[in-house]
């Protein structure tokens, strides 16, 4: 699958430029020429780079780079303005991976693309399944195990449980979880969130009647927590965020074998 870069830019012109320029070297583009419609796009198809311009209509670049921090460390390179160098810094200490000043040139486009990515693949590779207790997802194969044995979730299902483990010991706000888990999020409400996290949590229950992974925190969202693990972690394992909290419960193993060395930002 080619590289996605996710460009989000509401003049025609310059969003129009970068499609054809690194359309041409190989990568996947996808277009959102405002805020809001940008981060459902991030949510919807998980690019690997993020393009984002600041002056947006309907949520500004600033609010889209926050929204994007609060759950990934997707790279993101920010297009700014000439001369704005208080953006710059602004950009950067919000969590922006780099900037590119308009206007800039087609090589220069796709060398600081192509940069990005290889500076964020060294850092962090792909976590391929999380484990814990008792759940255990593959991102790649989509499959899930309850206890071991094979639970039949629908795609929802298992998108919104994948978001939840991502995010293992952080609460998801309802409009967090639709973002992530729906295809059509404007349309759907908070209600629809409760009642696939009540059909998830059934499917969950069948493993282990005595451990409830997904929380329900009143007036704030759903948080997944994982169970507490009676066997000795596995060495090659990084161990979840349940284990700051002094108990080691849950894993991620990573692509190629190799321990990610940095973790996510929160
Ligand atoms: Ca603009």
């Amino acid at each position: 699958m080619n590289t996605r870069v996710l460009c989000i830019e509401d003049d025609q012109d310059i969003a129009l430029a970068i499609s054809m320029v690194l359309g041409r070297a190989g990568f996947d583009v996808v277009q959102a020429a405002d805020g809001n419609l940008g981060l459902r796009i991030f949510h919807a198809e998980r690019p690997d780079v993020v393009l984002l311009d600041l002056g947006l209509p309907t949520l500004d670049g600033w609010g889209v780079l926050e929204r994007i921090r609060d759950l990934s460390d997707v790279p993101v390179m920010l297009l700014t303005a000439h001369g704005l160098e208080v953006d710059k810094v602004r950009g950067l200490s919000l969590g922006a991976d780099d900037y590119l000043t308009k206007p800039f040139g087609n090589a220069e486009l796709v060398a600081r693309v192509q940069a990005l990515l290889r500076r964020s693949r060294a850092a962090r590779p792909e976590a391929e399944v999380y484990q814990d207790a008792l759940v255990e997802l593959n991102f790649g194969s989509r499959e899930v195990r309850v206890g071991g044995d094979l639970a039949a979730l629908t795609p929802n299902e298992f998108r919104l449980l994948a978001a939840l483990v991502r995010h293992a010991g952080q609460t998801l706000s309802a409009e967090q979880l639709l973002e992530q888990a729906w295809n059509d999020p404007l349309h759907v409400g908070p209600e629809r969130v409760k009642f696939a996290v009540m059909r998830l949590r059934r499917k969950l229950s069948q493993g282990d009647g005595d451990h409830m992974p997904i929380e329900a925190i009143r007036g704030f969202g759903y948080r997944y927590v994982a169970p507490p693990d009676r066997r000795q972690p596995p060495s090659n394992r990084r161990q979840g965020p349940a284990d700051r909290r002094g108990r080691p419960a849950a894993s991620v193993r990573s692509a190629g074998g190799r321990e990610p060395d940095r973790n996510p930002r929160s």
